[in-house]
């Protein structure tokens, strides 16, 4: 339950960037040797559709067995070569399938056929796993019925502009993304949030109504953004009761684009930053190992440097490069082991710095003991855990060193856990 009312923004101010004019094209990055594309389903003994030398057409379902829902789309032409376990995030068992990639590209043609009537089926199928990584399943939801889409047309962290870069040069295919999903969906509103100082780009270009966003950070964060539209917050149910569904601008991009040249895309775009801090843009396909993008633009990791996928606020360290880019990774920031700030054990000293930053009012310096401790339930009840927009502010100004975003996102992760759990007992 949340219990405070929200909220008071103070200091520091951080801005989000606005894709400007002197944006440059992005590189285009070759077709690397190898693409490993994660299928998020555990790999089990029965899996029998996908096996070391099997061979793979560009935009080709990949799935354990052939009337899986969950798949990954190959981003390029080749033959399988591994097909392994993977461990992704809170333990999640998934399965990594990497190809070898052959020379040129030979289109699967299943999909052409789905193209040409739109349903809610088609897209959960086919474009699911497709760069920007729509998420189908809750419009499919009879329970809890989606009233309102929400065009996500701002990143949520801070430097990254890779969402505006896509509203800015793709508003055709943005708008046949925007006529599929009222088709497939038969949901009329449909909202795109922007920054405030670009509102007059997009209007009257965009089929859809336009909602600014203030440029201050953590507007563009999808809880805040979903506070300002209705006034309220999740709770340890998540957003679907809410009726409210996010979908990112280069999502419906893709779905555009796919729907009206009835081939899947496959490339992603993607923000690296150096350890200087310049920004490169990259247009690569999924599964390309993110060394091959470092490399194109001269950045050489060292030991201990550090390999962030998503922003400085709410990123997170990745331990290879051979780790690949997935349909949702909009950048790449790499730190040099000098300026990176180490977590510690030091206890909190009651500073109470997080919780003048916190836009939400939350009392961070009691939340966190809780959630240290494990005790997720303590903290959500007495503590307001679900007041919290996952912006990462407290992480940043905390003297401490405490990791308490990401202590907040592992509570939150587990209790929605058990929630499910249970809901699964009762049925
Ligand atoms: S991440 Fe921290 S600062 Fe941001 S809303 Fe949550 S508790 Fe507050
Ligand atoms: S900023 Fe860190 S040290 Fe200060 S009160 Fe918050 S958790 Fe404790």
């Amino acid at each position: 339950m949340r219990k405070r009312s929200f909220f008071g923004l103070s200091k520091p101010c951080f801005h989000y960037e606005l894709a400007t004019d002197a944006a440059a094209e992005p590189a285009v990055i070759p077709t690397p040797e190898t693409v490993t594309l994660y299928i998020k389903q555990e790999l089990k003994r029965t899996s029998n559709s996908l096996k070391v030398g099997t061979p793979v057409k560009t935009g080709q379902r990949l799935a354990l067995n052939a009337d899986d829902e969950i798949c990954a789309i190959s981003s390029v032409t080749g033959t399988v070569c591994a097909v392994a376990p993977f461990l992704a995030d809170y333990g999640k068992a998934w399965t990594a399938v990497t190809i070898k990639t052959a020379a040129g590209d030979t289109p699967d043609t299943e999909f052409s056929e789905a193209s040409l009537e739109p349903s809610l089926e088609s897209l959960n199928r086919y474009l699911a796993a497709c760069p920007g990584e729509p998420a189908i399943t809750p419009l499919m939801d009879e329970r809890n019925p989606v009233h309102t889409i929400v065009v996500y047309g701002g990143n949520a962290d801070l430097l990254i502009d890779t969402s505006l870069y896509v509203l800015k040069h793709s508003a055709e295919a943005l708008n046949a993304g925007i006529e599929v999903l009222r088709k497939a969906t038969g949901i009329e509103n449909i909202v795109i949030v922007v920054p405030e100082e670009s509102v007059q780009n997009y209007s009257g270009h965009l089929d859809a109504r336009i909602q600014p966003f203030p440029r201050q950070y953590p507007f563009a964060q999808p809880l805040m953004v979903l506070f300002n539209l209705t006034g309220r917050l999740p709770d340890e149910k998540g957003i679907a009761p809410m009726g409210v569904h996010f979908i990112c601008a280069e999502a419906v991009a893709t779905i555009g684009q796919a729907f009206s040249s009835g081939r899947l895309p496959v490339e992603k775009t993607v923000a690296v930053f150096d350890k200087n801090g310049t920004r490169h843009l990259a247009r690569a396909r999924v599964g390309t190992p993110v060394g091959v993008l470092l490399k194109t633009f001269g950045v050489e990791i060292n030991d201990q440097d550090k390999i962030i996928f998503g922003g400085p606020m709410t990123g997170k360290a990745i331990y290879s490069e051979d780790l690949p880019i997935g349909p949702d990774t909009d950048a790449i920031l790499v730190q040099d082991k000098s300026v990176i700030p180490l977590y510690s054990d030091y206890p909190c000293i009651n500073c109470g710095d997080c919780v003048r930053i916190c836009p939400a009012n939350v009392p961070v310096n009691l939340l966190v003991r809780f959630l240290e401790a494990g005790q997720y339930t303590e903290g959500a009840d007495l503590y307001d855990l679900y007041s919290c927009i996952e912006c990462g502010l407290c992480s940043y100004v905390c003297v401490s060193r405490i990791p308490i975003y990401q202590y907040i996102k592992l509570a939150k992760y587990e209790l929605g856990r058990t929630l499910s759990a249970e809901e699964m007992n009762e049925q």
